[in-house]
């Protein structure tokens, strides 16, 4: 269904958990697969530029909004392709809720994403930045991508190494050849969670890391945890107006991380690949000077977690992104590293 109506019922703000976003070309909203492709098929055969919306959860779209084509996906669909005593193979179309699905593989007694429970968006979304959260990340469970090729006109299958996960990214990440039209999870049938390996969540949960909790649990005790920092969606709490975390936690080499200790003292950090080390951002972001509720016009950090930034209802992109820039540049002169957004930005930049 395409809607070219008039450009206040156009605004990409209704479909941004930001809320900010000007008016979008036209929207077209797809709830089979058919339609998805046959929309995107008709913006690359008239040269059209092609935005994909999914929950809107993961993108900060600019004020004077996105002059192309908006497809929206709500497509949906769970369906069991490969079973055996020990595991599932599920087929997920894109357009379907995560949380729904998160929520359906724990009643199901199918183990692997439950520690990604109340992450917003749609399960084709997760693929796209590898989602991840509490020491679970979608790369642990996908076993093939079901995309539109729009270069070679083509659907493919496409395996995990094919989508080249990383840390937050992937090959789909800052990329429009790809439609995702479907995910494959290869899920455990168990009623325990995967092993435990967020510090904060065994603490929690009373247990210690590499140990496993009932499903339920898991999932309970990281929706209450996820609750407490704004992190699950709630339209009552302006805290949640965001796109989650706005800057990834920077990744540094050990040689530049020595020098800093050295210069800054002690600071929390973890491994990262191949000998880098990974420091959270949010701890950065306090000691530059940037408190939870820290202000700009109409926009702040939310009261609940430092690296979530909100729009209180009357903010526009331009302050928030004024926001963001305040606060990297604060971290850069402080500390001298360089944070950068972790949601996809659209006719706009930091
Ligand atoms: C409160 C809150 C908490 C969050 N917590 C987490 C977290 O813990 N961990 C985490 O990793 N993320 C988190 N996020 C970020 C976000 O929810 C995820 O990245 C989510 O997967 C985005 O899904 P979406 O459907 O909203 O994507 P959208 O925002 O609609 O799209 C994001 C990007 O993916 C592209 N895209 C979407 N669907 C497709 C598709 N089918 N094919 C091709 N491209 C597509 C879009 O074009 C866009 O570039 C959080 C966000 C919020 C608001």
């Amino acid at each position: 269904m395409t809607d070219t109506s008039p450009t206040a019922d156009r605004m990409l703000a209704a479909y941004t958990t930001l809320r900010l976003g000007g008016p979008a070309g036209t929207v077209t909203t797809a709830v089979d697969t058919g339609e998805a492709i046959a929309a995107v098929r008709r913006a690359t055969a008239g040269g059209r530029p092609l935005l994909v919306l999914a929950g809107g959860s993961n993108v900060v779209i600019g004020d004077a909004g996105f002059a192309g084509e908006v497809l929206v996906l709500r497509n949906r669909g769970v369906e069991v392709i490969a079973e055996s005593a020990g595991e599932v193979v599920v087929r997920v179309a894109s357009g379907e809720p995560w949380d729904t699905f998160v929520a359906y593989a724990v009643t199901r007694g199918w183990s692997g994403v439950e520690c990604l429970s109340g992450i917003p968006g749609a399960a084709g979304s997760t693929p796209i930045q590898n989602v991840g959260a509490y020491g679970q990340e979608v790369a642990h469970t996908i076993a093939a991508v079901h995309a539109y090729d729009r270069i070679d006109d083509v659907q493919r299958e496409m395996t995990p190494a094919e989508c080249r996960f990383g840390y937050r990214s992937s090959v789909f990440k800052h990329n429009d050849r790809y439609l995702v039209t479907a995910v494959d999870f290869r899920l455990t049938r168990e009623d325990l969670s995967s092993p435990i390996r967020y510090a904060e969540l065994a603490r929690q949960l009373g247990v210690e890391a590499g140990d496993r909790v009932p499903l339920e649990l898991a999932r309970e005790t990281v929706l209450k945890l996820r609750a407490g920092k704004g992190m699950v969606l709630d339209p009552e709490d302006r805290d949640t107006w965001s796109v989650g975390s706005f800057f990834t936690n920077p990744v540094v080499s050990a040689a530049f991380f020595a020098e800093l200790t050295a210069a800054r003292g002690e600071l929390p950090h973890w491994p990262g690949a191949d000998g880098t080390v990974k420091i959270p951002a949010a701890w950065l972001i306090e000691h530059a000077g940037f408190p939870k509720g820290f202000a700009g016009a109409g926009v702040a950090i939310s009261g609940k977690h430092t690296l979530a930034l909100t729009n209180r209802g009357t903010g526009t992109t331009a302050a928030l992104l004024e926001l963001a820039r305040t606060i990297r540049d604060g971290v850069r002169d402080r500390f001298g590293v360089e944070l950068h957004p972790e949601p996809v930005l659209i006719n706009c930049a930091l």
